[in-house]
């Protein structure tokens, strides 16, 4: 059983290094493990020097096959990063260069290309970042099977609702494994771990107390040791190609960022590789040259000699693997995360020992003689500054070019559904925006809160949005989270002032607007209510739970013709939805449509036998129509449940 497979792996094997071996037959393809550690700095893992962290897993795989001194992500952010890696296209390419922004189908991820050669796909991932119902949509294009999260989560906590342990990562991931062993396998594995908040469990929590960081890396090891020794003793691992790489790194406050996404300096950009080929081939081999993260791809293809679509951006690592290939390749780096804080987005051009950061402030590092980046060298005359600037300019065309032609209007649909509209700006108009380098503070504080408000621990979250709106009293994002948080504490007259200055920094921000009606309603401020959910309606028009509450809003203005018109909407929106049902008869008897709403409401007590509120507006209508004992016993009924609830 294993000798065929093993026959064709030194077939591929071989081939990579001598390209007159014929092609290795499809059946029997080598598996494909493809581990990425979230977070990870190249610099705080032990096979790259750092020497106050124990990662025996990964210095072994690096012992067994290729480490890459050098590779860049080109982008900061887990979902783009991670779309990268499956696509091997840069970020303005692939077009996922913010939370819940599809995928397109029309490029193929690595499990597409792959299945389509007869490899079993699937997908085990560590956290919902990357949940393809949610915030990854179009990532699990390919996987037969890929382990989103639960729709309702069981618990509060942290774990199981938005993040897995490594250790329950790859569990699911060797369950899949033993239940579906006929290769070959392309299995993604993502360890999400060294992401903060810095909590690994115990022992490392204790042994690496002075620096948990580094705890959650040797943590997020030990789950990739007890993978790769289920892999062994399947007897999958020597004839297996193993890949492991870091999404992105974290700033650790150097360039005064705490964590990653704001910056493209190599503390978030420079990520560990490390590839093990079959039977080990090349094992040991250390390559100084500068490679992508979206290489990778491409590199899995050559292994296994399929043609590599023409149009991508990464390039096959095959000639490093067999140690021909000196040449470093131009590393680009892009975040448009920036623009959700109202900041500029940042471009960079890293090749010949130079970093350029194309910024409202420009950057320029020699990183042979500075390579933490501190001296800013930036000269627009310099010959190499021009050369980088044109460089960007022309993928920058190219970019543009492939936005306009997959743009499509049922992916901004999806996006507003999730409610991520307006909270964004264009990179078109951000040559006006404000530098991130004058606003790391903020988004530090910003970062904190958030974290903060998922842990519940609210006046931690108070106390840092605040700290926010000391720095700019306007910052719309620091202004919409404590709006948020006040409304969901109960301050609800200082909710809706933080969510008004909110919605006049940015008038298109219907979340913010659906909040403030909220906060207005709820300290009964119906007209403010109206008018807040008027607007937020008018930007997003799909939002159920506002054409509700407007309905309600409208009901206490005493305009029941408006109420019924906003339940008749939300009935558009769900025709099963009770609350729009309920509001529609409640409108209509505030009309004194009895007769009309009498039937309804009779069918609904039949079908809905045990809701009050359906007695409650019986007795009403039979009010209304004179029907006295019928109305007496409908307010029974409605009691008596009541008195059950
Ligand atoms: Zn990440």
């Amino acid at each position: 059983m294993r000798l065929p497979r093993l026959a064709c792996f030194l077939a591929v094997c071989s081939g990579l290094i001598f390209a007159t071996t014929p092609p290795a037959r499809k059946a029997s393809q080598p598996d494909i493990f493809l581990i990425t550690i979230d977070t990870l700095r190249a610099d705080h893992v032990h096979c790259y020097g750092y020497d106050k962290v124990e990662t025996p897993a990964l210095d072994a795989l690096a012992a067994a096959g290729i480490r890459f001194n050098q590779a860049f992500t080109p982008s900061p952010i887990t979902n783009t990063s991670h779309t990268s890696i499956l696509t091997g296209l840069l970020p303005s390419m692939h077009g996922v260069t913010d939370f819940a922004i599809p995928l397109s189908p029309d490029h193929e991820t690595w499990a597409a290309l792959l299945k389509k050669k007869g490899y079993h796909t699937a997908a085990f991932i560590g956290a919902v970042i990357l949940d393809s119902k949610t915030l990854a949509p179009g990532l699990d294009q390919g996987f037969d099977y890929y382990d989103n999260f639960p729709e309702h989560a069981q618990t509060k906590e942290r774990w199981g609702r938005v993040e897995r342990r490594g250790m329950d990562v790859v569990s699911d991931a060797e369950r899949w494994l033993t239940s579906h062993p006929a290769g070959p396998h392309f299995v993604w594995v993502h360890l999400y771990d060294p992401h903060d908040p810095y909590e690994p469990p115990a022992p490392f929590a204790d042994k690496y107390k002075e620096h948990l960081y580094d705890g959650e890396i040797a943590y997020a090891d030990s789950a990739l040791a007890n993978f790769v020794s289920y892999l062994t003793r399947r007897g999958w691992y020597e004839n297996a190609i193993v890949m492991v790489v870091g999404d992105h790194g974290e700033g650790l406050g150097e360039h005064h960022e705490d964590t990653h996404g704001i910056f493209l300096y190599d503390s978030t950009t420079h990520v560990p590789l490390i590839v093990k080929l079959p039977a080990k081939a090349s094992a040991g081999t250390v390559v100084d040259a500068q490679v992508r993260t979206i290489d990778l791809l491409p590199t899995a293809l050559d292994l296994l000699k399929i043609p590599l679509p023409s149009t991508l951006n990464g390039e096959s690592l095959k000639t490093y693997l067999a140690k021909t290939g000196e040449q470093g390749r131009t590393a680009y780096g892009e975040t448009d995360y920036p623009l959700r804080f109202g900041w500029a987005p940042l471009r960079s051009v890293r090749e010949n020992g130079l970093k350029f950061i194309q910024a409202p402030k420009p950057e320029l590092y020699d990183l042979r003689a500075d390579p933490k980046e501190l001296t800013n060298k930036y000269d627009a005359q310099n010959p190499n500054v021009t050369k980088m600037e044109s460089l960007l300019a022309a993928l920058g065309e190219k970019s543009s070019a492939k936005t306009e032609a997959s743009a499509s209007s049922q992916n901004s649909d999806k996006l507003k559904a999730l409610g991520y509209t307006g909270t964004t700006a264009t990179a078109t108009d951000s040559a006006s925006l404000p530098d991130p380098k004058d606003k790391i503070e903020q988004q530090n504080l910003l970062h904190t809160a958030m974290i903060a408000s998922d842990d519940n621990r609210i006046s931690d979250a108070r106390s840092a949005l605040e700290k926010v709106l000391q720095l700019e009293p306007k910052q719309p994002t620091a202004l919409r989270q404590l709006g948020e948080l006040e409304l969901n504490s109960g301050d609800f007259a200082k909710a809706a002032d933080h969510l008004k200055s909110a919605r006049e920094v940015r008038p298109d921000d219907s979340t913010a607007a659906f909040y403030e009606g909220q906060a207005r309603e709820k300290s009964g401020d119906l007209a403010g209510a109206r008018d807040a959910l008027e607007a937020s309606l008018k930007l997003t028009p799909g939002q159920l739970p506002a054409r509700l509450l407007l309905g309600k809003v409208y009901l206490g203005l005493k305009d029941p013709k408006a109420a019924e018109d906003q339940f008749e909407a939300a009935q558009l929106l769900d025709s099963k939805s009770m609350d729009a049902q309920l509001g529609s008869a409640e409108a209509q008897i505030a009309e004194n449509n009895f007769a009309d709403v009498l039937p309804t409401l009779q069918t609904m007590s039949q079908s809905d036998p045990n809701n009050p509120r359906v007695f409650e507006l019986l007795a009403l209508a039979y009010k209304g129509l004179g029907k006295t004992a019928e109305a007496q016993q409908a307010e029974t009924r409605a009691a008596a449940l009541k008195a059950n609830h």
